[in-house]
């Protein structure tokens, strides 16, 4: 990272990017996000990569996604997802900000490794400044900017 000359940001709670994004976005965004996500890669792959994320995390006692009452299968919509009996906001989150950074896609780890995804994500975060300035994520937005365009 360093040696391409892009600045490596030190997030609260030493999450990676993608969790910074998850946490401090609000859910519209992160909506967008996957529906961006979605529409770049595969939609099922993509909502099957989540569901495996989110078991371990949703509350549930099963740690088997396939048997998993509140993981399987995820809808495109974050609204139904915490529509179920376990999954709370905080649960979403975490599973996007997981997912985006470790679920497997087209051969590789993490959603955002094309540049075209990671230029659209960084619209939508700037979309949403106003609502994020009080965030860690607000206070570093230069940085992110860095991410999603390179210097
Ligand atoms: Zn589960």
């Amino acid at each position: 990272m360093a040696k391409a000359g892009v600045q490596v940001v030190l997030w609260d709670g030493m999450v990676s990017t993608e969790q910074r994004l998850a946490n401090d976005l609000p859910l519209l965004a992160l909506q967008a996000i996957l529906d961006a996500t979605a529409c770049t890669y595969d939609a099922d792959c993509i909502l099957q990569g989540a569901k495996a994320k989110m078991c371990g995390i949703c509350g549930s006692r099963e740690t088997n996604p396939e048997r998993c009452a509140a993981c399987r299968p995820l809808e495109p919509q974050l609204s139904d997802w915490m529509s179920r009996t376990f999954i709370t906001e905080q649960i979403v989150r975490q599973t996007i900000g997981l997912a985006a950074k470790k679920a497997k896609i087209a051969g590789r780890e993490g959603w955002f490794k094309r540049t075209d995804l990671a230029e659209e994500v960084g619209s939508i975060m700037s979309s949403h400044l106003a609502t994020v300035v009080a965030t860690d994520l607000g206070q570093k937005i230069g940085r992110i900017e860095t991410w999603c365009y390179g210097d």
